[in-house]
Protein backbone atom coordinates (compact mmCIF):
# COMPACT_ATOMS: atom_id res chain seq x y z
CA UNK A 1 0.00 0.00 0.00
CA UNK A 2 1.02 3.52 -0.32
CA UNK A 3 1.96 5.65 2.25
CA UNK A 4 0.87 9.33 2.34
CA UNK A 5 5.09 10.15 2.59
CA UNK A 6 5.27 8.19 -0.60
CA UNK A 7 2.27 9.84 -2.40
CA UNK A 8 4.06 13.15 -1.69
CA UNK A 9 5.48 15.06 -4.84
CA UNK A 10 9.54 14.82 -4.98
CA UNK A 11 9.35 17.49 -6.87
CA UNK A 12 12.88 19.58 -5.85
CA UNK A 13 13.74 22.38 -7.94
CA UNK A 14 13.90 23.65 -11.70
CA UNK A 15 17.05 23.58 -13.63
CA UNK A 16 17.48 26.13 -16.89
CA UNK A 17 18.06 23.22 -19.51
CA UNK A 18 20.65 25.35 -20.85
CA UNK A 19 23.32 26.08 -17.93
CA UNK A 20 21.72 24.09 -15.00
CA UNK A 21 20.88 27.23 -13.13
CA UNK A 22 18.30 26.11 -10.78
CA UNK A 23 15.09 28.42 -9.98
CA UNK A 24 12.62 27.48 -7.20
CA UNK A 25 9.63 25.40 -8.11
CA UNK A 26 7.71 27.57 -5.46
CA UNK A 27 6.19 30.37 -7.86
CA UNK A 28 5.07 30.22 -11.51
CA UNK A 29 7.60 30.05 -13.85
CA UNK A 30 8.02 30.60 -17.42
CA UNK A 31 11.75 29.99 -19.02
CA UNK A 32 14.58 30.33 -17.50
CA UNK A 33 15.82 33.67 -16.48
CA UNK A 34 19.74 33.08 -17.46
CA UNK A 35 19.20 31.59 -21.11
CA UNK A 36 15.55 32.60 -21.49
CA UNK A 37 15.52 28.78 -21.99
CA UNK A 38 12.77 25.66 -20.91
CA UNK A 39 12.88 24.94 -17.48
CA UNK A 40 13.11 21.46 -16.21
CA UNK A 41 11.61 20.09 -13.47
CA UNK A 42 13.80 17.94 -11.20
CA UNK A 43 13.05 15.53 -8.10
CA UNK A 44 15.01 14.16 -4.94
CA UNK A 45 16.02 10.90 -6.05
CA UNK A 46 16.42 9.99 -1.79
CA UNK A 47 15.88 7.82 -0.56
CA UNK A 48 15.24 5.61 -3.91
CA UNK A 49 12.09 4.89 -4.93
CA UNK A 50 10.73 1.47 -5.92
CA UNK A 51 8.42 0.85 -8.26
CA UNK A 52 6.15 -1.03 -6.08
CA UNK A 53 6.07 1.89 -3.60
CA UNK A 54 5.59 4.54 -6.58
CA UNK A 55 2.93 3.37 -8.67
CA UNK A 56 -0.13 3.53 -7.65
CA UNK A 57 -1.81 0.28 -9.57
CA UNK A 58 -5.71 1.80 -8.75
CA UNK A 59 -5.37 4.52 -10.86
CA UNK A 60 -5.70 4.04 -14.74
CA UNK A 61 -4.22 7.58 -15.69
CA UNK A 62 -1.46 8.92 -16.21
CA UNK A 63 -1.37 10.04 -12.35
CA UNK A 64 -0.46 6.47 -11.63
CA UNK A 65 3.35 7.95 -11.39
CA UNK A 66 2.22 10.82 -8.60
CA UNK A 67 4.93 10.74 -7.09
CA UNK A 68 7.33 11.82 -10.20
CA UNK A 69 4.57 14.10 -10.81
CA UNK A 70 5.14 18.24 -9.75
CA UNK A 71 2.14 18.51 -8.01
CA UNK A 72 2.59 19.39 -4.23
CA UNK A 73 -1.30 19.05 -3.48
CA UNK A 74 -4.11 16.40 -4.66
CA UNK A 75 -6.61 19.15 -3.85
CA UNK A 76 -4.81 20.78 -7.41
CA UNK A 77 -5.20 17.95 -9.47
CA UNK A 78 -7.19 18.88 -12.42
CA UNK A 79 -8.00 15.80 -14.81
CA UNK A 80 -10.37 14.05 -17.04
CA UNK A 81 -8.35 10.72 -16.57
CA UNK A 82 -5.77 11.61 -18.97
CA UNK A 83 -3.24 8.62 -19.48
CA UNK A 84 -2.64 5.37 -19.54
CA UNK A 85 -3.90 4.72 -23.21
CA UNK A 86 -3.29 1.12 -24.64
CA UNK A 87 -0.57 -0.06 -26.63
CA UNK A 88 -2.20 -2.26 -29.75
CA UNK A 89 -0.28 -4.94 -31.71
CA UNK A 90 -1.01 -4.10 -35.30
CA UNK A 91 -0.68 -7.91 -36.50
CA UNK A 92 -2.23 -7.00 -40.03
CA UNK A 93 0.04 -4.41 -40.98
CA UNK A 94 3.02 -6.05 -39.48
CA UNK A 95 2.11 -9.02 -41.37
CA UNK A 96 1.85 -6.75 -45.27
CA UNK A 97 5.35 -5.27 -44.09
CA UNK A 98 6.94 -9.09 -42.93
CA UNK A 99 7.74 -7.33 -39.26
CA UNK A 100 8.21 -9.08 -36.20
CA UNK A 101 6.53 -6.63 -33.66
CA UNK A 102 4.49 -3.87 -35.18
CA UNK A 103 2.90 -1.72 -31.45
CA UNK A 104 1.24 1.61 -31.38
CA UNK A 105 0.50 3.35 -28.46
CA UNK A 106 -2.76 5.15 -28.96
CA UNK A 107 -3.19 8.57 -27.70
CA UNK A 108 -5.90 9.34 -29.45
CA UNK A 109 -8.06 7.52 -26.76
CA UNK A 110 -6.86 10.49 -24.52
CA UNK A 111 -9.70 13.00 -23.14
CA UNK A 112 -10.19 16.03 -25.92
CA UNK A 113 -8.47 13.09 -28.41
CA UNK A 114 -4.92 14.09 -28.20
CA UNK A 115 -2.01 13.43 -25.95
CA UNK A 116 -1.97 16.97 -25.23
CA UNK A 117 -4.59 16.01 -22.21
CA UNK A 118 -1.63 14.96 -20.39
CA UNK A 119 0.55 18.05 -20.65
CA UNK A 120 -2.32 20.39 -20.34
CA UNK A 121 -3.60 18.21 -17.56
CA UNK A 122 -0.16 18.99 -15.52
CA UNK A 123 0.35 22.46 -16.72
CA UNK A 124 -3.34 23.44 -15.67
CA UNK A 125 -3.05 21.75 -12.25
CA UNK A 126 0.07 23.88 -11.56
CA UNK A 127 -1.29 26.66 -12.82
CA UNK A 128 -4.15 26.24 -10.23
CA UNK A 129 -1.84 25.38 -7.55
CA UNK A 130 0.60 28.82 -7.79
CA UNK A 131 -2.32 30.91 -8.05
CA UNK A 132 -3.07 31.58 -11.80
CA UNK A 133 -6.63 33.11 -12.66
CA UNK A 134 -6.27 31.85 -16.58
CA UNK A 135 -4.03 30.56 -19.01
CA UNK A 136 -3.53 31.64 -23.02
CA UNK A 137 -1.83 29.29 -25.91
CA UNK A 138 -0.60 29.69 -29.32
CA UNK A 139 -1.94 26.08 -31.07
CA UNK A 140 -2.09 24.42 -33.70
CA UNK A 141 -5.20 22.59 -32.52
CA UNK A 142 -4.92 20.15 -29.88
CA UNK A 143 -3.12 21.81 -27.28
CA UNK A 144 -5.57 24.68 -27.48
CA UNK A 145 -8.82 22.27 -27.53
CA UNK A 146 -7.04 20.64 -24.07
CA UNK A 147 -6.06 23.37 -22.80
CA UNK A 148 -9.49 24.78 -22.60
CA UNK A 149 -11.11 21.71 -21.81
CA UNK A 150 -8.93 21.63 -18.05
CA UNK A 151 -9.58 25.46 -17.64
CA UNK A 152 -12.90 25.09 -18.07
CA UNK A 153 -13.08 21.97 -15.27
CA UNK A 154 -10.61 24.04 -12.79
CA UNK A 155 -12.54 27.52 -13.45
CA UNK A 156 -9.93 29.00 -15.13
CA UNK A 157 -10.17 31.40 -17.85
CA UNK A 158 -9.05 30.58 -21.40
CA UNK A 159 -7.61 31.90 -24.10
CA UNK A 160 -6.92 30.29 -27.24
CA UNK A 161 -5.31 31.78 -30.29
CA UNK A 162 -4.74 29.26 -33.59
CA UNK A 163 -4.55 29.44 -37.16
CA UNK A 164 -7.54 30.55 -39.30
CA UNK A 165 -6.65 27.76 -41.97
CA UNK A 166 -6.92 24.92 -38.56
CA UNK A 167 -10.05 22.56 -39.07
CA UNK A 168 -13.49 23.83 -37.64
CA UNK A 169 -13.91 20.80 -34.80
CA UNK A 170 -11.08 22.49 -33.04
CA UNK A 171 -12.51 25.80 -32.50
CA UNK A 172 -15.53 24.15 -32.44
CA UNK A 173 -14.91 22.36 -29.12
CA UNK A 174 -12.89 25.19 -27.85
CA UNK A 175 -16.30 27.35 -27.61
CA UNK A 176 -18.04 24.73 -26.33
CA UNK A 177 -15.71 24.97 -23.34
CA UNK A 178 -16.11 28.55 -23.07
CA UNK A 179 -13.08 29.88 -24.30
CA UNK A 180 -11.66 32.91 -25.87
CA UNK A 181 -10.60 31.91 -29.74
CA UNK A 182 -8.78 34.47 -31.77
CA UNK A 183 -8.19 33.32 -35.32
CA UNK A 184 -4.60 34.24 -36.87
CA UNK A 185 -3.28 34.30 -40.37
CA UNK A 186 -0.70 32.45 -40.52
CA UNK A 187 1.34 29.02 -38.41
CA UNK A 188 2.16 29.03 -34.43
CA UNK A 189 4.84 31.02 -34.37
CA UNK A 190 2.01 33.95 -35.82
CA UNK A 191 -0.88 32.90 -33.44
CA UNK A 192 2.55 33.07 -30.76
CA UNK A 193 2.98 37.29 -31.45
CA UNK A 194 -0.88 37.48 -31.14
CA UNK A 195 -0.65 35.91 -27.61
CA UNK A 196 2.54 38.47 -26.52
CA UNK A 197 -0.15 41.52 -27.54
CA UNK A 198 -2.68 39.86 -25.88
CA UNK A 199 -1.25 38.99 -23.08
CA UNK A 200 1.06 42.26 -22.77
CA UNK A 201 0.16 42.79 -19.14
CA UNK A 202 0.72 39.27 -18.08
CA UNK A 203 -2.59 38.22 -16.66
CA UNK A 204 -2.31 35.35 -17.75
CA UNK A 205 -0.37 32.48 -17.54
CA UNK A 206 1.66 31.43 -20.95
CA UNK A 207 1.15 27.97 -21.48
CA UNK A 208 3.19 27.63 -24.57
CA UNK A 209 5.27 24.18 -25.40
CA UNK A 210 8.10 24.77 -23.13
CA UNK A 211 7.58 27.90 -21.89
CA UNK A 212 6.71 27.05 -18.70
CA UNK A 213 8.13 23.80 -16.95
CA UNK A 214 4.78 21.33 -16.36
CA UNK A 215 3.48 20.32 -19.85
CA UNK A 216 6.60 18.09 -20.26
CA UNK A 217 5.83 16.80 -16.94
CA UNK A 218 2.98 15.75 -18.23
CA UNK A 219 3.93 14.32 -21.01
CA UNK A 220 6.90 12.32 -19.56
CA UNK A 221 4.10 10.06 -18.24
CA UNK A 222 4.18 8.54 -22.11
CA UNK A 223 7.46 7.47 -21.06
CA UNK A 224 6.73 5.53 -17.66
CA UNK A 225 3.80 4.17 -19.17
CA UNK A 226 5.42 2.52 -22.33
CA UNK A 227 8.20 1.05 -20.01
CA UNK A 228 5.42 -0.68 -17.56
CA UNK A 229 2.88 -1.46 -20.12
CA UNK A 230 5.81 -3.85 -21.96
CA UNK A 231 7.08 -5.03 -18.54
CA UNK A 232 9.79 -2.38 -18.22
CA UNK A 233 11.69 -3.75 -21.42
CA UNK A 234 11.86 -0.89 -23.91
CA UNK A 235 11.56 -1.38 -27.88
CA UNK A 236 14.41 -1.35 -29.91
CA UNK A 237 13.18 1.71 -32.32
CA UNK A 238 10.51 4.63 -31.11
CA UNK A 239 9.02 7.07 -34.07
CA UNK A 240 7.21 10.24 -32.31
CA UNK A 241 5.44 13.37 -34.40
CA UNK A 242 7.79 15.91 -33.45
CA UNK A 243 6.42 19.53 -33.55
CA UNK A 244 7.14 21.52 -30.30
CA UNK A 245 9.12 18.36 -29.38
CA UNK A 246 7.42 17.73 -25.87
CA UNK A 247 6.06 14.45 -26.23
CA UNK A 248 9.53 13.52 -27.80
CA UNK A 249 11.65 14.89 -24.83
CA UNK A 250 9.52 13.97 -22.42
CA UNK A 251 9.40 10.42 -23.06
CA UNK A 252 13.20 10.62 -22.99
CA UNK A 253 13.60 12.70 -19.65
CA UNK A 254 10.90 9.81 -18.48
CA UNK A 255 13.47 7.08 -19.31
CA UNK A 256 16.22 8.88 -17.92
CA UNK A 257 14.64 9.23 -14.73
CA UNK A 258 13.82 5.33 -14.81
CA UNK A 259 17.37 4.55 -15.64
CA UNK A 260 18.47 6.76 -12.21
CA UNK A 261 15.64 5.29 -10.32
CA UNK A 262 17.01 1.74 -11.04
CA UNK A 263 13.22 0.79 -12.62
CA UNK A 264 14.58 -0.32 -15.69
CA UNK A 265 17.47 -3.66 -16.64
CA UNK A 266 20.71 -3.15 -15.65
CA UNK A 267 22.87 -2.10 -18.70
CA UNK A 268 19.04 -2.21 -20.79
CA UNK A 269 19.99 -0.01 -24.27
CA UNK A 270 17.16 2.76 -24.67
CA UNK A 271 15.06 3.03 -27.84
CA UNK A 272 16.43 5.18 -30.68
CA UNK A 273 14.28 7.92 -31.02
CA UNK A 274 12.92 8.93 -34.68
CA UNK A 275 11.51 11.94 -34.94
CA UNK A 276 8.81 12.49 -37.79
CA UNK A 277 8.32 15.52 -39.57
CA UNK A 278 5.82 16.99 -42.43
CA UNK A 279 7.60 17.89 -45.55
CA UNK A 280 5.48 21.36 -46.03
CA UNK A 281 7.38 22.14 -42.19
CA UNK A 282 10.56 20.32 -41.39
CA UNK A 283 13.14 22.73 -39.35
CA UNK A 284 14.14 19.93 -37.37
CA UNK A 285 15.27 17.52 -40.20
CA UNK A 286 16.98 20.61 -41.75
CA UNK A 287 18.83 21.96 -39.23
CA UNK A 288 19.58 17.81 -38.53
CA UNK A 289 21.07 17.14 -41.65
CA UNK A 290 22.96 20.20 -41.84
CA UNK A 291 21.09 22.31 -44.48
CA UNK A 292 20.59 25.30 -41.84
CA UNK A 293 22.53 26.14 -38.56
CA UNK A 294 19.14 26.11 -36.95
CA UNK A 295 15.40 26.62 -36.77
CA UNK A 296 15.59 30.81 -36.17
CA UNK A 297 14.53 31.78 -39.68
CA UNK A 298 12.90 28.69 -40.86
CA UNK A 299 9.46 29.68 -42.45
CA UNK A 300 7.07 26.65 -42.96
CA UNK A 301 4.00 25.87 -44.75
CA UNK A 302 0.49 24.38 -43.80
CA UNK A 303 0.36 20.86 -43.49
CA UNK A 304 -2.72 18.08 -43.11
CA UNK A 305 -1.09 17.27 -39.69
CA UNK A 306 -2.09 20.62 -37.95
CA UNK A 307 0.20 19.37 -34.94
CA UNK A 308 3.83 19.40 -37.30
CA UNK A 309 3.39 23.25 -38.37
CA UNK A 310 5.78 25.03 -35.87
CA UNK A 311 8.55 26.45 -37.88
CA UNK A 312 10.72 27.48 -35.03
CA UNK A 313 10.26 25.58 -32.03
CA UNK A 314 11.84 26.64 -28.97
CA UNK A 315 12.56 23.42 -27.69
CA UNK A 316 15.49 22.39 -30.99
CA UNK A 317 18.48 22.24 -29.02
CA UNK A 318 16.55 19.99 -26.26
CA UNK A 319 15.18 17.40 -29.54
CA UNK A 320 18.39 17.33 -31.43
CA UNK A 321 20.35 16.23 -27.78
CA UNK A 322 17.63 13.36 -27.74
CA UNK A 323 18.50 12.07 -31.21
CA UNK A 324 22.02 12.50 -30.48
CA UNK A 325 21.81 10.38 -27.08
CA UNK A 326 19.39 7.83 -28.64
CA UNK A 327 21.02 7.19 -31.66
CA UNK A 328 17.72 8.21 -33.60
CA UNK A 329 17.25 10.73 -36.71
CA UNK A 330 14.34 12.61 -37.94
CA UNK A 331 11.88 11.42 -41.06
CA UNK A 332 9.97 14.14 -43.18
CA UNK A 333 6.87 12.77 -44.90
CA UNK A 334 4.78 14.88 -47.42
CA UNK A 335 0.94 15.24 -46.71
CA UNK A 336 0.17 12.50 -49.61
CA UNK A 337 1.84 9.73 -48.09
CA UNK A 338 0.13 10.62 -44.61
CA UNK A 339 -3.21 10.44 -46.52
CA UNK A 340 -2.02 7.12 -47.49
CA UNK A 341 -0.92 5.99 -44.51
CA UNK A 342 -3.93 6.66 -42.71
CA UNK A 343 -5.95 4.45 -45.35
CA UNK A 344 -3.71 1.80 -44.23
CA UNK A 345 -4.00 2.20 -40.61
CA UNK A 346 -8.03 2.72 -40.75
CA UNK A 347 -8.45 -0.51 -43.26
CA UNK A 348 -5.89 -3.11 -41.98
CA UNK A 349 -6.00 -2.09 -38.29
CA UNK A 350 -9.34 0.11 -37.63
CA UNK A 351 -7.82 3.03 -36.53
CA UNK A 352 -8.84 6.27 -37.45
CA UNK A 353 -5.26 8.22 -36.80
CA UNK A 354 -4.76 11.79 -36.51
CA UNK A 355 -2.44 12.58 -39.97
CA UNK A 356 0.79 12.86 -37.61
CA UNK A 357 0.25 9.43 -36.32
CA UNK A 358 0.22 8.41 -40.31
CA UNK A 359 3.26 10.16 -40.40
CA UNK A 360 4.88 8.33 -38.08
CA UNK A 361 3.76 4.67 -39.98
CA UNK A 362 4.86 5.87 -43.20
CA UNK A 363 8.38 7.02 -41.22
CA UNK A 364 8.35 3.57 -40.54
CA UNK A 365 8.09 2.25 -43.90
CA UNK A 366 10.95 4.59 -45.02
CA UNK A 367 13.35 3.70 -42.73
CA UNK A 368 12.57 0.20 -43.21
CA UNK A 369 13.29 0.78 -46.79
CA UNK A 370 16.68 2.38 -45.78
CA UNK A 371 17.60 -0.31 -44.32
CA UNK A 372 17.72 2.17 -40.78
CA UNK A 373 15.61 -0.62 -38.82
CA UNK A 374 15.57 -4.25 -39.10
CA UNK A 375 12.15 -6.03 -39.42
CA UNK A 376 12.92 -8.14 -36.57
CA UNK A 377 13.31 -4.79 -34.40
CA UNK A 378 10.39 -4.45 -31.66
CA UNK A 379 8.91 -1.06 -33.41
CA UNK A 380 7.03 1.27 -31.62
CA UNK A 381 4.77 3.79 -33.03
CA UNK A 382 3.07 6.76 -30.91
CA UNK A 383 -0.44 7.81 -32.92
CA UNK A 384 -0.79 11.10 -31.24
CA UNK A 385 -4.41 12.38 -32.26
CA UNK A 386 -7.66 11.27 -32.94
CA UNK A 387 -8.54 11.66 -36.89
CA UNK A 388 -11.57 12.55 -35.97
CA UNK A 389 -11.11 16.21 -35.58
CA UNK A 390 -9.21 16.24 -39.08
CA UNK A 391 -12.28 15.57 -41.56
CA UNK A 392 -11.53 19.19 -42.43
CA UNK A 393 -8.29 18.16 -44.01
CA UNK A 394 -8.89 14.81 -45.23
CA UNK A 395 -12.66 14.85 -46.54
CA UNK A 396 -13.26 12.78 -49.12
CA UNK A 397 -9.60 10.66 -49.25
CA UNK A 398 -10.39 7.57 -47.96
CA UNK A 399 -10.90 5.66 -51.07
CA UNK A 400 -7.17 8.11 -52.53
C1 LIG B 1 0.95 18.83 -30.96
C2 LIG B 1 0.88 17.58 -31.73
C3 LIG B 1 2.04 16.93 -32.20
C4 LIG B 1 3.41 17.49 -31.95
O1 LIG B 1 3.73 17.39 -30.62
P1 LIG B 1 4.90 18.24 -29.96
O2 LIG B 1 4.90 17.86 -28.56
O3 LIG B 1 4.58 19.68 -30.23
O4 LIG B 1 6.15 17.84 -30.68
C5 LIG B 1 1.90 15.72 -32.83
N1 LIG B 1 0.69 15.18 -33.07
C6 LIG B 1 -0.45 15.77 -32.67
C7 LIG B 1 -1.75 15.11 -32.97
C8 LIG B 1 -0.40 16.98 -31.98
O5 LIG B 1 -1.52 17.56 -31.57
Amino acid sequence: MLTSVELISRLHELHCSVCGQPHTAYLLQTVSECHAAPLEAVYDQRPRLTRAAAINVHDASMWRYRAMLPLLDDENKVTLGEGFTPILPLRQLAGRYNLRELLLKDEGQNPTGSFKARGLSMAVSKAKELGSTGCIIPTAGNAGVAMAAYCARAGLRAVVVMPRHTPTAFREECYWYGAEVHLVDGLINDCAARVRELNSRNELLDVSTLKEPYRLEGKKTMGYELAEQLDWQLPDVLLYPAGGGTGLIGIWKAFREMQVLGWLPENAKLPRMVAVQAENCQPLADTYFGRQANCAAYVGQPTIANGLAVPRPLGEQMMLRVLRESGGTVVSISDEDMLEGMRELGQLEGLFVAPEGAAVWMATRHLLAAGTISPDEQILLLNTGSGQKYLDNVLGRARG
